[in-house]
């Protein structure tokens, strides 16, 4: 940001605003830049607001999202084949270099005593894929061979045993038919993460230290104030009476409804975007003996023409304390942008600018909106069959549909296709610096930590220059390409595991 210091927060700005800043959104997006900022400059001041009582409710919520600690260490996709049949893993390198940050900025927030003990929020869960069918065996083992080349993924194991498939999965070889070639790879490095549960302890911690934070306040309007930072204004949602507060730098952490706030702020980097609501549903295992008999998250190859947010999976989870079992994700519809949006969210996301861009991805992504369609209408029994090659074993009464979270998907605008869907997270920030925002989902929670470091970096760049020092001492990785430091990369594996308890 490029503003004149008050309390400090950047040059150039003649604002006395009431806050330094403000996070909109009571999600892991949110709570982690708060935290990233407290330990940056204790002295500024943060008001949240959340449009819900609770914080940690959407998205974030334990039951909304698959838990999966993403490091690349089961996700096929983050491996595509290259035409020429060559393995891509340049953004398995990422993804987990990226978690490795993550656990390195909770394992330092414990240490500190901000967090709370680890297996409250993180559990060493293995990390599996699997594959059947010829081509797809002959996939995996190129995989490993080239994960396996990388000191990122040493922790990988494979197997085509029918043997070792029965201790690694027991549940997944009852009835199987083992004529059929197939082959697994399992990581005992994989975690099993309560997004929910981290949001609202560092929530908690926020408070502690002195953000304000604000329950039940819908964010409605964003003015930018003609001496450089944001007028913001909230309405409480039980008394309809509404509020302003000046920042300096505003953050827009509102998960699905993010589009909407930076469409209202009018800034031109926000232009041609648009949003698609798909929400998430998983089959949950309500058989006690089942639940029993899976530890491991297992990622499966998606189907033709499925976007890969919908790789299929096989999950063991641990909320609460307690173990469960869920299958999916199926893709379902609804026009609303949160689980607890209005049925007018993706009309009123209609903009000039962004309606050439939604009706070309509307022509280009033909198969993708027909696979939504076939998902919408699939009975619970056509759910079970496509669990079937998960569980052969399946029986319908065994398992319940459950609603996950919604995921938007971002449509962006291109001059090569006019627009293009984009899979991943997508950070919106203006010229200036004093606003962001955060569009998109995967691999979102378990990458939320470099994602709110790209926006340190990018919003503030004069202050992360002096911050970096210290932000090197948080996150010794930060800057830092881990699959080229083996050493260091011991050293940080070696500690979040001992720090977080992930010793297996
Ligand atoms: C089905 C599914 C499975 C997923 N699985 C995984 C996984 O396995 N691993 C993983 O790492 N990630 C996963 N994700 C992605 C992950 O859940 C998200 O990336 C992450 O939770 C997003 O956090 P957030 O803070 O941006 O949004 P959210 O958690 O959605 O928080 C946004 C908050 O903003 C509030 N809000 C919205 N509008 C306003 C307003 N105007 N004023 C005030 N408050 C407002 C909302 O009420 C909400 O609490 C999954 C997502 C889904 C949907």
């Amino acid at each position: 940001m490029n503003a004149k210091p008050q309390s400090g927060i950047s040059e150039a700005s003649h604002l006395s605003a009431d806050v330094d800043v403000v996070l909109i959104g009571g999600g892991i997006m949110s709570a982690t830049l708060g935290m990233l900022i407290r330990q940056m400059r204790p002295d500024w001041s943060i008001r949240t607001y959340e449009r819900a009582p609770e914080v940690g409710t959407e998205s974030s919520n334990a039951w909304n999202n698959a838990g999966t600690g993403h490091a690349s260490l089961c996700e096929l996709n983050y491996t595509p084949q290259r035409e020429d049949g060559s393995i891509d893993t340049s953004k398995a390198v990422l993804v987990n270099e990226q978690f490795h940050e993550s656990r390195l900025f909770w394992s330092f927030l414990v240490e500190q005593g901000v967090l709370p003990t680890p297996e409250q929020f993180v559990r060493p869960v293995p990390h599996m894929s699997y594959v059947s069918g010829e081509d797809d065996v002959a996939f995996l083992r190129k995989r490993y061979d080239v994960l396996k080349r990388i000191p990122l993924f040493e922790s990988l194991e494979l197997s085509d045993d029918t043997n070792t498939f029965q201790e690694w999965a027991p549940l997944m070889m009852a009835e199987r038919d083992t004529s059929r070639p197939m082959a697994m790879t399992r990581s005992d490095a994989g975690t099993d993460v309560n997004f929910g549960a981290l949001t609202r302890f560092l929530f908690g911690a926020l408070q502690k230290s002195g953000t304000d934070s604000v329950h039940g306040h819908d964010v409605v309007n964003l003015e930018r104030l003609i001496n450089g930072g944001w007028r913001v204004t909230a309405r409480d949602r039980s008394t309809g009476e509404t509020s302003k507060v000046s920042a300096r730098f505003v953050f827009v952490g509102a998960g699905g409804r993010a589009i909407h706030l930076l469409q209202k702020s009018g800034i031109e980097e926000a232009k041609g975007y648009g949003g698609f609501p798909v929400s998430g549903q998983f089959l949950r295992g309500i058989n006690e003996d089942l639940i029993a008999m899976h530890r491991a998250k297992v990622y499966g190859q998606p189907q033709v023409s499925a976007p890969p947010m919908s790789m299929p999976h096989l999950d063991t989870r641990v909320i609460q304390g307690d173990r469960g079992l869920l299958f999916g994700p199926y893709a379902g519809f609804s026009p609303k942008y949160l689980k607890a949006g209005a049925y007018t969210d993706l009309l009123t996301s209609i903009k000039l600018d962004n309606l050439p861009t939604m009706l070309a991805v509307a022509k280009n992504e033909l198969p993708l909106t027909l696979y939504l369609i076939k998902q919408v209408l699939q009975k619970h029994i056509s759910r079970v069959e496509m669990l079937k090659d998960f569980v052969p074993s399946a029986q319908a009464d065994d398992w319940t549909l459950i609603h996950a979270g919604m995921r938007v998907q971002t449509m962006k605008r291109t001059k090569k296709r006019r627009g293009e869907l984009v899979f991943g997270t997508e950070l919106v920030t203006a010229k200036d610096g004093t606003i962001a925002g955060l569009l998109g989902a995967s691999p979102g929670a378990s990458t939320s930590v470099s994602i709110m470091l790209g926006v340190l970096q990018r919003c503030f760049p004069n202050e992360y220059a002096e911050w970096k020092l210290r932000l090197t001492d948080i996150i010794p990785s930060h800057g830092v390409a881990l699959a080229e430091n083996p050493a260091l990369l011991h050293e940080v594996e070696l500690s979040t595991m001992k720090t977080l308890g992930l010793c297996g």
